[in-house]
């Protein structure tokens, strides 16, 4: 929907208009506006002066990643091309066959887009790689055995390379890259500096003071000076304080250091920092928190990058992502109400 043809063609259509004369319309509109503007920016307002609004028309016709489910046909998004893998070739049944993933960002989530077969040429013949945006069309969503969703072009789906310089799509730092982009390892297989994504139970918490102290307005960590607790740019604050913990994390293969931060160590608990924080000024020993915590054993599919710890020298995975795996209390849950219903 974005690019000039296009344009001129939905202007063409909505004012009964030619190409041609869609497109002479507006070089001359260029023209008087002696070149300052591009020819989509004559585009959109020549559209307005003959009441197309395109804005309208480009906005309605598009899907944001999040509210994507699987199932769905004649999808249209636009997204920012955050990771392109290598293409696979495969033999399943006696058919040969090749796919090839993207992931797609928006400022709203990432999706796996998969092309198949002949669908891969198509990375090629536009010449996509990391950090261009795509428009897809008519696409299709299906679940994978995994449970992700993921968008499929099918016969009548399309994409189109979009560029220009008002892409409201998010800078590839900015989109947080999905689970679905690195593949799960093996603890013994981690190396030093790499982004991984491990599925293991957490078998052993350090009893040490989760609390770190922060900047309220920033979020900055902060230390005391004499009695005053100060950040570099907001001066003497109030300190706010924040989560963090570690543990060891083991997946059968091995074990390894794990440290979960801030909202990261909430999920991995299952509890809000205030009411640890309320819980651990309460008690004698604040430590003691760590004791009414049901957390040990539960398992997790953590993503993070492995790091030496500078003090211990011992491999650690930073966690940058964590999902609980232990879905079985909010499942029973919801059979109690099926049955429930049923009686
Ligand atoms: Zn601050």
């Amino acid at each position: 929907m974005y690019s000039l043809k296009e344009i001129v063609q939905e202007i063409g259509k909505a004012a009964g208009l030619s190409e041609e004369e869609v497109n002479k319309k507006l070089e001359e509109k260029q023209t008087e506006l002696s070149g300052l503007v591009s020819l989509e920016g004559a585009a959109y307002i020549v559209g307005k002066e003959l009441g197309v609004n395109l804005l309208e028309a480009t906005k309605k016709k598009q899907l944001k990643i999040k509210n994507i489910v699987s199932g769905m046909n004649s999808v249209d998004l636009v997204g920012r091309v955050v990771d392109v893998s290598e293409k696979r070739d495969f033999e399943k049944g006696g058919r040969k066959g090749s796919v090839l993933n993207m992931v797609l960002g928006d400022e709203t989530g990432t999706i796996r887009l998969s092309l198949w077969d002949k669908e891969i040429d198509i990375v090629n013949t536009l010449g996509i790689s990391e950090n261009d945006v795509l428009g897809v069309t008519n696409g299709y969503v299906k679940e994978d055995n995994r449970g992700n969703n993921e968008l499929r072009l099918g016969k009548f789906g399309k994409i189109e390379k979009i560029e220009g310089k008002d892409i409201e799509v998010p800078k590839g730092e900015d989109i947080q890259k999905g689970f679905e982009t690195v593949k799960i390892k093996d603890i013994s297989d981690l190396k030093e500096g790499e982004h991984s994504e491990v599925r293991a139970s957490l078998v052993q918490l350090f009893r040490r003071n989760p609390f770190f102290e922060v900047c309220p307005e920033c979020e900055v960590r902060i230390e005391k000076s004499g009695d005053a607790w100060t950040c570099k740019d907001h001066g003497n604050v109030e300190p706010k304080y924040q989560l963090v913990i570690s543990g060891v994390i083991d997946d059968g293969s091995g074990n390894m250091r794990v440290v979960f931060f801030r909202d990261l160590a909430e999920r991995v608990l299952d509890k809000k920092t205030e009411d640890l924080k309320n819980l651990a000024s309460k008690q004698a020993d604040p430590l003691s928190l760590y004791e009414d915590l049901d957390v040990l054993g539960r398992e997790f599919i953590i993503r993070g990058r492995v790091k030496r710890n500078q003090f211990t020298e011992r491999m650690e995975l930073v966690a940058n992502e964590v999902e609980s795996m232990d879905v079985g209390k909010e499942s029973k849950g919801l059979l109690g109400k099926i049955e429930g219903i049923k009686d």
